[in-house]
């Protein structure tokens, strides 16, 4: 399987980085190791002194696709879950300014924090209006609905099919909304869809 995930897909997180909203969808790839699930704790690499959460609802693909039009994108899946795309915020940046890939800051071990829970599409009112958030104790870091994203699920399944072809359990973040920020040692942080818990996440 394979990690798809969005770039700059929701406007006042592009702008927040000082990024241009993006004309067609801007995405990257992670490994299957980059997974961590189970709520599993996640460690800071030691080569990075700033990583940031960025949450994200998370999109599995349940059959085998190319070239799939926008009208029947949504026959492509029917589970969404919540992640974070760890993001080592200062390589990124370096690598950003030098014109560099971002894998470095992107890719790494444990950066695809995955949720145990997925929700079956037909029990959500509308994929196109999901409210979800990331909260740190009773605090709340993000919040996003996937509403405001500039290129919806179909859009972006359309878009990535036309390069690559999708398959059987690949997940596609779709992109995290404003208020990122840096994590540190003992912090906790939980991801809601609506209300429900869909992981926890204690970073060493
Ligand atoms: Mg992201």
């Amino acid at each position: 399987m394979k990690i798809i995930c969005i770039g700059r897909n929701y406007i006042e997180h592009a702008k927040e980085l000082g990024n241009e909203a993006p004309t067609e969808p801007v995405f990257f790839l992670k490994p299957d190791t980059a997974l961590l699930q189970k709520n599993s704790p996640f460690f800071i690499p030691d080569f990075s002194n700033e990583i940031h959460y960025e949450v994200e609802v998370v999109v599995k693909i349940n059959r085998l696709g190319k070239n799939i039009s926008e009208k029947f994108a949504h026959k492509y899946y029917d589970e969404i879950g919540l992640g974070i795309d760890f993001t080592a915020r200062d390589l990124q940046d370096e690598l950003k300014s030098k014109g560099l890939p971002w894998e470095k800051s992107k890719s790494f071990d444990g950066s695809a924090v995955l949720g145990k829970k997925f929700i079956q599409v037909t029990d959500l009112p509308d994929p196109h209006g999901i409210k979800f958030s990331l909260q740190k104790g009773d605090e709340i870091l993000q919040k996003g609905n996937t509403a405001e994203m500039a290129f919806n699920i179909n859009q972006i399944i359309a878009y990535v099919s036309k390069f690559i072809t999708l398959k059987i359990g690949d997940l596609i973040y779709t992109g995290t909304p404003s208020g990122v920020g840096p994590v540190k040692i003992n912090d906790e942080l939980k991801g809601y869809i609506g209300s429900q818990e869909m992981f926890n996440c204690k970073i060493k």
